[in-house]
């Protein structure tokens, strides 16, 4: 099952709709996030800009998620770790994948107030040329600690200024980067 971020007007606010048996769609306006606690499951999203976080717990229940700054703000991300949480999970950490990044971000201010509101001034950045900035990853790193679960490393690539990466802001980029998770089955003792 996969994601992609390219819809912008999914506008339900729902969770918990099962597909396949341990699958759960989460949508939150323009975000969307996909949770699991099946090891035969691949969950994948496709981005190109927007954060892509890679969620996992110790009980092997498991998430991606797709966020725009809409979807964010949306709560789009706490809603996947409380999905997870009620399939079982306990401590959630979560890694972002490539998402465009404040130096490449500028960013209407209304908006940027807007983000803030909800996640604190931790997410006002600047541009590269000094302009407004939207610091996504900082405000994945606030939504994560909002529900409870712990980042920890992911990428730090820029999809906007690094060739390795589609960008649809920067490039025009029709291609997109998939993040793809999955639960490592227990080895048999
Ligand atoms: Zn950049």
């Amino acid at each position: 099952m996969s994601v992609d971020g390219v819809r912008d007007d999914d506008a339900i606010g729902h969770l918990g709709r099962p597909t396949p048996p341990s699958v759960a769609a989460v949508c939150a306006g323009t975000g969307d996030g996909l949770v699991a606690s099946a090891p035969s499951v691949c969950l994948a999203v496709l981005t190109a800009d927007c954060a892509s976080l890679a969620l996992g717990s110790p009980e092997g229940v498991f998430g991606t998620v797709h966020a725009g700054w809409r979807g964010l703000v949306a709560g789009v991300v706490e809603e996947a770790v409380g999905a997870m949480r009620s399939l079982g999970a306990s401590d959630v950490v979560g890694a972002l994948g490539p998402c465009i990044h404040p130096g490449c971000y500028e960013f209407g201010q209304d908006d940027l107030d807007t983000v803030a509101a909800v996640y604190g001034d931790q997410v006002r950045g600047r541009t590269t040329t000094g302009r407004p900035a939207l610091d996504l990853p900082a405000g994945v790193s606030a939504a994560l600690a909002a529900s409870g679960a712990e980042e920890v490393a992911g990428s730090s690539g820029c999809t906007a200024c690094s060739d390795a990466y589609f960008s649809h802001r920067a490039r025009g980029d029709t291609g997109r980067q998939a993040l793809i998770v999955w639960a490592q089955a227990q080895p048999r003792p």
